[in-house]
């Protein structure tokens, strides 16, 4: 049975390392004890914090509610033939712990994705992605409990309304399910989608083949080099979306910075690199006392010690306010401000 907590520190629950509080804490296993959990009258009447890793959230002050951490495990190929295996996965499983067990089993899909930080119940929130590949793409059902209803429900792919670094779950059911359960679909053939990024160079200098298991070793070498790694710099990874604008717009952004980067997405539309944005409009590496812009990385935001939410929280609306004046783009945060 869950046993809840109260006055209960956040500061090891999220990776951008920020000291908050939250006035009730819980975890559950399972989705039988979730349901029990949801009948509390704590539960009934306080707001609601779901928790995976803490990889995606700031906390801009400390939570008045109960946070909720998902610790539902288990890895379980549910069907299999000689092309393909589906798979089920516990929402609380760690993400980069599947991508590992995937590649050993010989399965091919999810390997790009490897050592994004988090729980396998968050990857559908934001539909995770990296080096050229989305999780949608490997995701053929979501289980969730209805927290009104109480009760089990499931989705399936098309109803998921995945996007870039978007889902139903950060729309229509924000705040109204909670995940417990991911199905995936995985190959037996290898992929070994290595276009994008330093992969193929990665592989060259390792003196290995593309094949799940070297890309994936390709991909934790190239993260390990570019990214803090949060256990010694707080950070949540890309802070902002990649803006989306109009291709005419893009070609006026070119002709004033010829080096912008930006992936032509449809025949209307262009994605532009925040990045870039960000480092061209000289902040990377920017820093005000405890917060501040990765030296590496210019989307990324770091706690260097002790820094509050709401600092991050201001530098962030200060960086926006910047980009939209120097080129009329508004960013967006891909991060969730609790
Ligand atoms: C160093 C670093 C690198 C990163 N690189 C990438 C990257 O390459 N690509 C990428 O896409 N992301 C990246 N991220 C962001 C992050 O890792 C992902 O968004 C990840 O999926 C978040 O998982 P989490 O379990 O930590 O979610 P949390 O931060 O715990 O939660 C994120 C949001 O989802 C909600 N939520 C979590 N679990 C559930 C659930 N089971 N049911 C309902 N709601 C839930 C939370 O309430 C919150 O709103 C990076 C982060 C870091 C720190």
């Amino acid at each position: 049975m869950s046993i809840i907590k109260q006055n209960y520190s956040l500061r090891n629950y999220n990776t951008f390392g920020i000291t908050a509080k939250t006035k009730y804490f819980t975890s559950f296993t399972s989705e039988e004890e979730l349901i029990k959990l949801l009948e509390n009258d704590i539960c009934k009447l306080e707001k609601m914090l779901i928790l995976g890793g803490g990889s995606n959230i700031l906390l801009s002050e400390d939570f008045d509610g109960i946070t909720l951490l998902n610790d539902v495990k288990g890895i379980n190929i549910i069907k299999e033939n000689s092309k393909e295996v589906i798979i089920e996965v516990g929402a609380g499983e760690i993400w980069h712990d599947f991508v590992l067990w995937s590649v050993k089993k010989g399965f091919s899909g999810i390997e790009n994705l490897a050592l994004i930080p988090g729980s396998v119940g968050a990857s559908p929130m934001q539909n995770i992605g990296a080096y050229g590949v989305e999780v949608k793409d490997f995701i053929t059902q979501v289980y969730y409990i209805d927290i009104a209803k109480k009760k089990k429900k499931e989705l399936n792919n098309n109803e998921c309304g995945f996007e870039y670094r978007n889902s139903i779950f950060k729309g229509r059911l924000k705040g109204k399910g909670i995940v417990t359960k991911v199905i995936f679909k995985l190959y037996k053939t290898p992929i070994n989608n290595t276009d994008y990024g330093d992969i193929k160079e990665e592989l060259k200098k390792l003196k290995k083949n593309a094949s799940p298991i070297n890309i994936t070793e390709a991909v934790i070498n190239i993260r390990n080099r570019k990214l803090p790694d949060p256990a010694i710099l707080g950070n949540c990874g890309s802070f902002f979306k990649n803006p989306i604008i109009k291709n005419s717009k893009f070609k006026k952004l070119k002709k004033e910075f010829p080096n912008v980067i930006g992936y032509k997405i449809s025949n209307t539309k262009t994605k532009v690199s925040a990045g870039w944005l960000i480092d061209n409009a000289g902040l990377k590496g920017y820093r005000e006392k405890n917060v501040g812009i990765h030296n590496k990385q210019a989307l990324v935001l770091v706690n260097h010690g002790n820094a509050k939410g709401k600092d991050i929280l201001k530098l962030a609306e200060k960086i926006e306010l910047i980009i939209k004046k120097k080129y009329d783009i508004s960013l967006e945060k891909e991060v969730n401000i609790i």
